[in-house]
């Protein structure tokens, strides 16, 4: 099933993102997640992809089968664009295909340092027309940034970019995450004078440890309210004092965007069942 489709229904769409075990890490590392996972019976859940864009590195295709078919969860891999090559790209999705995945979300991804990017896609939007002109039937996602991405001037051309998304094909888009609401109902009012009308899930990352969000801030530019920042000082040094602050902090940005009637809710779960969990059980019957 399509992505798209699950926003038709009158419910706020719930959804999940992990990653593929870092290297080392055994595969199963990620199927006992996914075990505790799917007893919260997310609406879909998408597989990260190795910004390298090697198939080689990514288990993405093998998990994101594994939620569809053993899991019987719609599932949606992440595919970067701007570090492999057309013939790279068509081989990912072969694998797809022939995996039963139903769902992309196409990226540009990120530049490696000093690995120069291959010239065969340099925007999201081209990796999505070329998926669309495969002979393949993907459901299609993009990326939108609510304070704007990081290589973009300033947010009016990012949204203008953004609708180059839509125009090419992506039929939903997934947020970065973001700390303050009013940014994230900014942002909706002007994707939709910018005449974007896809479906738009918020994503929410629930902090529960202080380095894991200064990396997350620096690598995507994030702006933290001070609400935000004085429960961040006051719990640094009590981990699980940090943590429940962290899922309480979550729960009410989600309880505010379901309450404005937000399409959905992408939770960003850092594969950590426990925590999607105690999120899920506050937020369930509000859904
Ligand atoms: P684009 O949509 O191509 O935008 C990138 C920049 O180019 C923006 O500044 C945009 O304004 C500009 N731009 C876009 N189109 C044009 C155009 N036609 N002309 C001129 N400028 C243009 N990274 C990974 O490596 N793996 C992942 O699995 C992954 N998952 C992600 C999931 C989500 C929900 C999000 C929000 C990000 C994810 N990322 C992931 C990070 C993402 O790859 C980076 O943010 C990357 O820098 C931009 O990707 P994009 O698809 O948004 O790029």
């Amino acid at each position: 099933m399509k992505i798209s489709e699950l926003f038709t229904r009158e419910k706020t769409v719930f959804s999940f993102e992990v990653f593929p075990p870092k290297r080392n890490n055994p595969i199963e590392t990620i199927y006992k997640t996914l075990d505790e996972l799917q007893d919260l019976r997310p609406d879909f859940i998408s597989v990260t992809y190795g910004a390298s864009g090697s198939i080689m590195d990514n288990l993405t295709c093998e998990i994101a089968s594994a939620i569809k078919n053993r899991y019987g969860i719609i599932s949606a891999a992440h595919l970067t664009c701007v570090n492999s090559t057309k013939e790279e790209v068509s081989e990912v999705l072969r694998q797809l295909s022939i995996n039963g995945v139903e769902n992309i979300l196409a990226l540009r991804g990120d530049f490696i340092p000093d690995v120069p990017p291959k010239d065969d896609f340099r925007h999201a939007s081209e990796l999505i027309t070329f998926i669309k002109d495969s002979d393949y039937k993907f459901g299609i996602s993009g990326a939108c940034y609510p304070e704007g991405h990081l290589d973009s001037p300033n947010q009016i051309e990012d949204i203008k970019n953004l609708k180059k998304k839509v125009d090419a094909g992506a039929e939903h888009l997934i947020s970065q995450l973001f700390f303050d609401n009013n940014m994230f109902y900014d942002f909706l009012e002007k994707t939709r004078i910018a005449g974007i009308d896809v479906p738009i899930e918020a994503g929410i990352m629930p902090v529960t440890n202080k380095k894991q969000i200064e990396r997350m801030v620096s690598l995507c530019g994030a702006s933290l309210p001070s609400k935000f920042t004085k429960m961040m000082s006051k719990y640094e040094n009590r981990p699980e004092a940090m943590r429940d602050a962290g899922i309480a902090y979550a729960v009410n940005q989600i309880v505010d965007l379901i309450s404005h009637g937000v399409d959905g809710i992408h939770l960003y779960t850092m594969n950590n069942p426990y925590v999607a969990r105690r999120i899920n059980d506050s937020i369930r019957n509000l859904l």
